[in-house]
């Protein structure tokens, strides 16, 4: 049923473009340990780069309870994001927490694997179902450069195994290319994962932020990228898992395996784009490039109930009208928008 009445405590929501809510992205943290420079470049986010205190997050009950509610409303999937979320202590008791909720149809988590090997037994016990793994390249020298902290490529290539033992295959592996720096590093990378039997997932650069230097010429269009690999290993087009899955997926024609693109800046999804994402301190955001997020602490601390809060959320949905990347231009793209390490992504 579409809910359009007043102080719905469950029910569907649509937007002004009617699409409805179905995906939650959950930032746990700001903070990470690599300084991508696509993402956390260390001129902007040195020494003295001021994270959130503690207090400011939401805790892992407020998480859940938001969580509840914006089930009620629709959200079958939600992905835990950050910054890095394994370095949220304890974040397998969150992944517990949510993993109880009736009506949740999938719960995954984006990385960046560098504490992957720790944890992946304890968030696949905690309910865990699905795990996407970043990493940009199998060359020590191009990632150590990209992730800018000296990480060393073969300890997340340990977790993506760990995460496999744990059960959490197959495992998706993202990968943000950059012309200047590992276009040459997709087919290495398409080889290796085809090989090992996970899903590589290729991501156009895309402007997130002020922070990252974006600029047209450093994006390679999915299409470049997908004739690369197919010159190497021949890809026949496969048709997406569910209406509105935002990689475009390819089959490899020997039978075995899939790889994807996400072509966020060539071929935007917005028309069927059905996710709000929620940031580390309680902000409810609509879109990716979002500048303006409806806060949710406040109304949490002060004792709000379900249904003051699911009269927020309703009121955030129903008027969402975003569409950025169908409209980026020079102007759009010199808005305020908001860091991709604050919401995750
Ligand atoms: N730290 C975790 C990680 O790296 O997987 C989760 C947060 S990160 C912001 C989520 C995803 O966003 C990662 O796959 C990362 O590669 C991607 N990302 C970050 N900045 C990006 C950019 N400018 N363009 C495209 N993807 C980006
Ligand atoms: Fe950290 Fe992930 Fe951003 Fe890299 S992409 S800096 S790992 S939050
Ligand atoms: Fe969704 Fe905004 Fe990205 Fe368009 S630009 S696909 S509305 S997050």
């Amino acid at each position: 049923m579409v809910q359009t009445l007043r102080s719905p405590v469950r029910g569907m929501l649509i937007d002004s473009r009617q699409r409805p809510l179905r995906d939650l992205r959950i930032s746990v943290t700001d903070r990470c340990n690599f300084r991508c420079v696509y993402c956390m470049p260390k001129e902007v986010f040195g020494r003295d780069y001021k994270f959130m205190p503690s207090a400011q997050l939401l805790t892992f009950e407020e998480i859940t309870r938001l969580a509840r509610i914006f089930v009620a409303h629709g959200v079958k999937k939600i992905r835990l994001t950050g910054g890095e979320p394994l370095v949220r202590s304890d974040i397998e008791k969150l992944v517990a927490m949510l993993a109880q909720i009736e009506g949740l149809e999938d719960l995954a988590l984006t990385t960046n694997g560098s504490l992957l090997a720790r944890k992946a037994r304890a968030l696949k016990d905690a309910g865990l179902r699905r795990i996407s793994v970043s990493l940009d390249a199998l060359d020590n020298g191009i990632f150590q450069s990209m992730n800018d902290v000296g990480f060393p490529v073969e300890h997340v290539l340990e977790g993506i195994e760990a995460a496999a033992a744990a059960g959490l295959a197959p495992i998706k592996v993202n990968m943000v290319v950059k012309r200047s720096i590992n276009r040459h590093c997709i087919v290495d990378m398409a080889r290796y994962f085809h090989a090992a039997g996970h899903i590589l997932r290729i991501i156009e650069f895309m402007d997130v932020g002020h922070t990252n230097g974006w600029n047209m010429d450093e994006v390679v269009p999915a299409a470049e990228v997908i004739a690369l690999i197919n010159a190497e290993l021949p890809l026949e087009p496969f048709p997406p898992n569910y209406p509105g899955e935002v990689a475009t997926r390819f089959r490899y024609k020997d039978g075995s395996g899939e790889v994807g693109v996400i072509a966020s800046v060539t071929e935007p999804f917005c028309p069927s784009c059905t996710r709000a994402r929620l940031s580390s301190d309680g902000k409810l955001f609509t879109c990716l490039f979002g500048i303006v997020g409806t806060d949710f602490r406040t109304p949490l601390r002060l004792g709000k109930s379900d249904e003051e809060l699911s009269e927020l959320l309703r009121s955030a949905w129903t008027v969402r009208a975003d569409r950025y990347s169908e409209i980026r231009s020079s102007r759009t793209a010199a808005l305020s928008k908001v860091e991709m390490s604050y919401i995750g992504g």
